[in-house]
């Protein structure tokens, strides 16, 4: 990968590499089967997306490079104009940067994946590499906020307007809600933060019939937990800056694509007319693998330069070395927890997927494994006051507005992130007053447990 741009290796060094590389496919041949199994999840996390020959770094290293050599002025026409592979500058390709997106790709299981500066760039990425003016969104109610602003707020200014649909309604109530323009359809595997576990089958089946892409925020779920692919998924989003960091250094985002949606359905013009701006390219010709991801690299990282940069790549993918470490810990975290606040006096409620009856069905009907997230919500009783003293005494977790770290968070979402939205708004998003959001951390849990007992003590 390091190696695919720039001059080609000198023969001396190339002969003993090819050796080498015969000998251990020599190696491998004798001792494996013609077609040996796929890695499974855990040596994916740790290896993929990262092969070093002989003598090159075991780790991915850090390009920390915006500008890449070319062999002639040829070349750099090739490249430029999409008839050649090649990195061009850093804001539309690194090596460190496609050594994150190989391996959160091999993950999830996609055609590609487009790593982008933060979550909120990795869903506008994936809307505006499809959507323009006039056209539509039929979005889940239970968005992160961000996503809910991006979608109610700033795309309309841009002549795009969204439907917010409560993702439990019948299909036959949410159907009446597409119109002819729609060309989206979103929704977060588990909503952030009314914590509803989304219905793949009823939803993926809504977007094939309407001929629109399904694209799932996998934010909370992680490839670890939910492979949306696999339940009817196109696009696959991630706010990178939760679980796969992991520990709360970074801000990132990636989108996937999962190579497995027809652009060419009549829908979508922009995939099957040529693209001006690179030479007439038409993305549907050119890349029919996976049109989607070579139009949202060259066009919007191009155009809107949310691109990520090399040392938060390497942070993630030293984060997704442990993914599969972590998520089982964080789910055991919170539903014992979760498990411990349902039976405190001072408690009026606790959401966690892992203990409600249809969030359970789910976890065993879409998911991989039988865990929920880290994330959790319960309701304090006595009222601000009480939030305020209880947050104040917490020890081992600390008040933050931030999920997916390694350390235990809270967060008072109606008087920090809702705080601009007055009472009834924030019902709609499904916060109450008394809701308490709990980012359960990896520590152990008794001493979580002890934490939150001491700190709901009156
Ligand atoms: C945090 C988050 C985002 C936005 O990601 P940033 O990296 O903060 O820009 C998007 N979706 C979900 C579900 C999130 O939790």
């Amino acid at each position: 990968m390091i190696r695919s741009v720039g001059k080609k290796p000198r023969e001396a060094e190339k002969k003993p590499r090819k050796a080498a590389r015969k000998a251990v496919a020599r190696s491998v041949q004798s001792t494996q089967p013609a077609a040996p199994a796929p890695l499974r999840f855990a040596t994916r996390c740790i290896q993929a997306g990262h092969s070093p020959a002989v003598g090159e770094p075991r780790i991915l290293p850090i390009i920390q490079s915006t500008t890449y050599k070319y062999e002639d002025i040829d070349q750099v026409n090739r490249v430029m104009t999409l008839q050649e592979f090649g990195y061009k500058y850093t804001r539309t390709g690194n090596p460190t940067v496609t050594g994150f997106e190989t391996k959160i790709n091999l993950l999830e299981g996609g055609a590609g994946a487009v790593a982008t500066a933060s979550g909120q760039a990795a869903t506008l990425l994936a809307i505006a590499s499809i959507v323009r003016a006039g056209d539509h969104i039929m979005a889940a109610s239970t968005l992160y906020g961000g996503t809910f602003t991006l979608f109610n707020s700033t795309l309309k200014k841009f002549g795009v307007n969204a439907t917010f649909f409560e993702p439990d309604a019948p299909a036959r109530e949410i159907e009446k809600l597409f119109r002819p323009e729609t060309r989206v359809l979103f929704g977060e595997t588990i909503g952030n933060p009314g914590l509803t576990i989304l219905d793949f089958s009823k939803l993926s089946r809504l977007a094939r019939q309407h001929g629109v892409p399904f694209i799932v925020d996998n934010t909370l779920a992680t490839p670890f937990l939910c492979r949306p692919f696999q339940l009817g998924a196109n696009i696959i989003t991630h706010s990178a800056t939760k679980y796969i960091d992991g520990h709360a250094t970074s801000i990132g985002g990636v989108v996937i694509d999962g190579g497995n949606f027809d652009w060419k359905n009549g829908l979508f013009p922009e995939f099957t007319t040529p693209d001006p701006t690179y030479n007439g390219v038409i993305y549907t010709e050119k890349f029919p693998q996976s049109p989607f991801l070579f139009k949202a690299r060259a066009q919007f990282l191009r155009d809107f330069g949310a691109c990520l940069n090399p040392m938060n790549a390497f942070l993630f993918n030293l984060g997704l070395e442990t993914l599969h470490l972590r998520m089982p810990r964080h789910g055991e975290n919170a539903l014992a927890l979760a498990r411990f606040l349902a039976g405190h006096a001072r408690v009026a409620w606790v959401n966690y997927p892992g203990l409600d009856p249809t969030g359970k069905k789910r976890i065993k009907q879409f998911f991989d494994h039988e865990n929920g997230s880290g994330i959790l919500t319960f309701g304090m009783k006595g009222g601000v006051p009480a939030i305020r003293r209880f947050a104040q005494k917490l020890k081992v977790a600390a008040l933050v507005v931030h999920i997916g770290d390694a350390r235990t968070g809270v967060l008072h979402p109606a008087s920090s992130t809702h705080a601009q939205l007055d009472e009834k708004a924030q019902r709609a998003a499904g916060i109450t007053p008394d809701l308490v959001r709990v980012s359960v951390g990896i520590e152990d849990a008794d001493d979580l447990i002890a934490d939150f007992d001491q700190a709901l003590a009156p």
